[in-house]
């Protein structure tokens, strides 16, 4: 596990330069930036060849409260990139203001080619090596890159019944808050699926109200159309922001109505999406099917599009130095993690784009674990509406702190979020 370019090196010198900017107390900040424990473990693969596969849990900081984080399971992991992912953790739960530290875990293995039975037995493994060091009061992780709830279901059940050996009179529901993201069936949270694009349209229409804007003037158009694109499209549409296209990695669909771009209906493309595989074709649902008016573009040219507000919800580097002269949006909401590369943002800022930053924007998701652990130390059930009542008012005070902060500091949103990330953090240490 080890990588020529270090994220986490780089990642240090953003946070010294910001601490720098604004008078932090770098000898706090330094102390902040080292992990406080690395642990690697060796997960023995039951195949023929017993191939050992490399694990590691980083431990960065608990000062606000039990460490938290994702573990991937991806070939290129390396003890890098957890370092600063975990890093990135606990300052993004001090940005959204719950009462967590950060953590990141890997396993170095293509999941994909591995059996059924071999992916069960590694994710069993990873837990039985790390169950003195994790647990809801110590160290509570989640899905990332490759794991989903179904592999969270068997690493909560392995820690659950390890526990329970240990300690037979121990509380199940306190147990399985060892894990977040679980299947609502198996003591996850009913909304999880929703909170990330939810979270994302809270903050938005957060925003809109502060700059006076009218949602329902807004056009929007939303790159990437999986979890987070959808149900951002979803519950922005509710507030009556005019989604006119969305795309997927074969490209992107808009109608026009009169000349104009006119609304998707967002369930109904879905709905298309899900039936056809390919969003191509989808802008002839929900209304009268206008062959004319309706295209297919490809996602630069989504990203071109004459619209109010840009949502890239897809990947990394989306928009970067190649195509940020051609962006006309005056928002843009970074639902996807780092999709605006360093370069293109300070070009947009520049130019009066006021950017919703992915450590805000999509802060939903950790949001949502938080209430998901509550519940289980509570041994309580949240119904769908009272996550997102929860959500909703999670992401609204994240929002308002970090946006009071740039107006104070007369900064970006993301430096002002950075800025009250790490005072509170090395104010607490
Ligand atoms: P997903 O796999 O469900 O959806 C990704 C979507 O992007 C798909 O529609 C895919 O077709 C599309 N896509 C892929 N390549 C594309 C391209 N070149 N151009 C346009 N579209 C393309 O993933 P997701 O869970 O929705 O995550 C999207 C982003 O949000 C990622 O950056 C992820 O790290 C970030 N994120 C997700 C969560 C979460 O809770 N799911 C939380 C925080 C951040």
């Amino acid at each position: 596990m080890s990588s020529e370019f270090s994220l986490f090196e780089k990642t240090k010198k953003d946070i010294l330069d910001t601490g720098k900017r604004h008078g932090l107390d770098l000898k706090k900040l330094e102390k902040f930036i080292s992990p406080n424990r690395v642990v690697e473990v060796e997960l023995p693969l039951g195949n023929k060849n017993k191939q050992i596969i490399k694990g590691v849990r980083v431990q960065h900081n608990n000062d606000r409260g039990p460490y938290k984080g994702g573990i991937r399971f991806h070939q290129n992991v390396s003890l890098d990139e957890v370092m600063a992912l975990s890093l990135w953790m606990s300052i993004k739960t001090a940005i959204v203001d719950i009462p967590f530290g950060g953590a990141k875990g890997g396993v170095a293995v293509d999941p994909k080619l591995l059996s059924e039975h071999e992916l069960e037995a590694l994710s069993r493994e990873y837990v039985r090596k790390l169950f003195e060091v994790i647990g809801p009061d110590k160290d509570i992780p989640a899905p990332d890159v490759n794991t989903n709830p179904k592999i969270i279901d068997w690493m909560a059940d392995e820690y659950v019944k390890t526990g329970i050996k240990k300690n037979p009179s121990a509380n199940i529901n306190f147990l399985y808050a060892s894990f977040t993201g679980k299947s609502p069936s198996k003591f996850g949270l009913e909304g999880r699926q929703e909170a990330t694009g939810f979270g994302g349209s809270v903050v938005l229409d957060a925003l809109l109200k502060k700059l006076g804007i009218n949602p329902l003037t807004q056009t929007v158009a939303v790159q990437g159309f999986g979890n987070v694109g959808y149900y951002f499209s979803y519950f922005a549409s509710k507030l009556g922001l005019k989604i006119v296209s969305v795309s997927d990695s074969k490209g992107a669909i808009i109608k026009k109505e009169n000349g104009a771009l006119s609304p998707l209906d967002i369930p109904l493309v879905m709905k298309c999406k899900k039936e056809k595989g390919v969003l191509a074709g989808c802008y002839c649902v929900g209304g009268v099917c206008d062959l004319s008016g309706g295209k297919l573009l490809s996602n630069e040219e989504l990203l071109a599009l004459p619209v109010d507000i840009l949502v890239p919800a897809a990947l990394e580097d989306a928009i970067n130095e190649g195509n940020m002269k051609n962006i006309k949006a005056k928002i843009i909401v970074e639902m996807a993690n780092g999709p605006v590369t360093p370069v293109a943002y300070d070009y947009l800022t520049k130019k009066g784009v006021t950017i919703i930053p992915d450590v805000l924007a999509n802060a939903g998701g950790v949001s949502a674990s938080y209430i998901e652990w509550k519940q289980n130390i509570e041994g309580k059930k949240n119904a769908k509406n009272e996550t997102l009542e929860k959500l909703e008012k999670i992401m609204r005070k994240a929002f308002t702190n970090v946006y009071k902060t740039s107006q104070r500091l007369n900064v970006s949103l993301k430096e002002a979020a950075f800025v009250s990330a790490l005072k509170k953090l090395t104010e607490s240490a």
